[in-house]
């Protein structure tokens, strides 16, 4: 037998023009703070529909600069969910802020608007949603929530670029104050490293742009004053700044994002018509909108998805499981949170399993289904 590709979860698809558009780059005056990235920003913004796109190192520092644009911090709580990736809650903790994790539902992993209001308190200042695998959450209870008691949404949409929500783009902030984005290769369009934040509110986003250049800015009066080359630290900032070469590699991905998305959406449909034929397992229902940064099996027996994990594993086939709950983590365990905190957020991940979901799967992916059919007919 031919030795067959070791399948990972995701991927990136470079193609020869991303390529090309990078070697422009690198031929250019500027490598970084150049024309591309106000390029790419705006591109970005109009592709999810929003007026301001600012564009950083990745999406954890998205996270952190808009939960500073937010004013979190010390004594402030912001409601996070216990399903998704630890940069969440650690981006509030990175603004002396606490993150209080509320729970989710069992059918998509969503944080719960029922579970978000029981953990409002009169220190909480933000809610932190997640469209956990590229599901669209429900924003619009949230957004109900978020107005009558004054919070701040900071939309998580690392998973959701190129969904939509009630028709609108994921990226819009039609319900959101602020949504991020990351480019890390597995996500739906890559710069390498990357993230970006979008919003529709012009001081936020002038704040942003600040924030993640050292919180440096030039005002027009010293500016007279003093000399063209003059620039000060109004406040303290960071160097999360993305380089022209990455933001070429963005621009280049972003038209085919649609792409993309329509091949993710295909092999989503695929798995759910090869998977209804067997009981022992569930996808995650498909939802209107959704464009599956992830596809996520619930296997019915704990005890078995472990040994379909390593069955999986020993095909070459690399699935992995998104997430172990945040509150669970070490970490978080030392600040007070334990197992049994968010029976569903922890009884969701007994049973999920990620397979693999990527543009450049192909004819591979009948590899996948025969392998899951193989390990059920055993
Ligand atoms: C990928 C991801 C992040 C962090 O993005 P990085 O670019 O890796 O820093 C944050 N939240 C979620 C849900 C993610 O999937």
């Amino acid at each position: 037998m031919a030795k067959q590709p070791i399948l990972g979860y995701g991927r990136q698809d470079i193609s020869q023009g991303d390529i090309e558009a990078v070697a422009e780059t690198l031929r250019a005056d500027l490598l970084t703070t150049g024309p591309t990235v106000a390029r790419f920003e705006e591109e970005f913004a109009t592709r999810v529909g929003a007026e301001h796109a600012i564009a950083v190192a990745n999406g954890t520092a998205a996270l952190h600069l808009a939960c500073l644009a937010a004013g979190f911090g010390p004594g402030d709580e912001v409601i996070v969910s216990p399903m998704t990736f630890a940069a969440d809650a650690n981006a509030v903790l990175y603004c002396g802020a606490t993150p209080i994790f509320a729970d989710v539902t069992d059918t998509h992993g969503h944080i719960d608007p029922e579970a978000i209001s029981r953990a409002i308190t009169t220190k909480t200042k933000g809610i932190i949603p997640v469209d956990y695998a590229g599901f669209p959450c429900a924003m619009s209870a949230i957004r109900k929530i978020a107005e009558r008691s004054k919070l701040t949404i900071i939309q998580d949409g690392c998973h959701a670029l190129g969904a939509t929500y009630e028709g609108s783009p994921i990226g819009s902030c039609a319900f959101s104050d602020m949504t991020i984005f990351s480019f890390h290769p597995v996500k739906h369009m890559t710069t390498g490293e990357g993230g970006m934040i979008t919003t529709n509110d012009a001081e936020a986003a002038a704040l942003l742009q600040q924030l993640r250049n050292h919180g440096l800015q030039q005002p027009q009066d010293k500016v007279a004053q003093e000399g063209r080359w003059y620039q000060e630290v109004g406040q303290l900032g960071y160097n999360y700044r993305l380089n022209d070469i990455q933001a070429a590699l963005g621009r280049s991905q972003l038209q085919r994002l649609d792409a993309f998305v329509a091949a993710r959406r295909t092999i989503a449909t695929r798995y759910d018509e090869a998977f209804a034929s067997i009981p022992e397992i569930n996808p995650l229902p498909p939802m209107e909108g959704a464009s599956y940064h992830l596809y996520i099996i619930k296997v019915k027996d704990g005890e078995t998805r472990r040994q379909l994990f390593d069955h999986l594993w020993e095909h070459g086939i690399r699935c992995q499981v998104h997430y172990v709950p945040v509150h669970v983590h070490a970490f978080y365990a030392e600040r007070g949170w334990k197992s049994g905190d968010m029976p569903i957020a922890e009884e969701f991940y007994n049973h999920i399993l990620s397979i693999p979901i990527y543009p450049t799967l192909g004819s591979e992916q009948e590899r996948v289904i025969d392998a899951i059919k193989g390990f059920f007919d055993e």
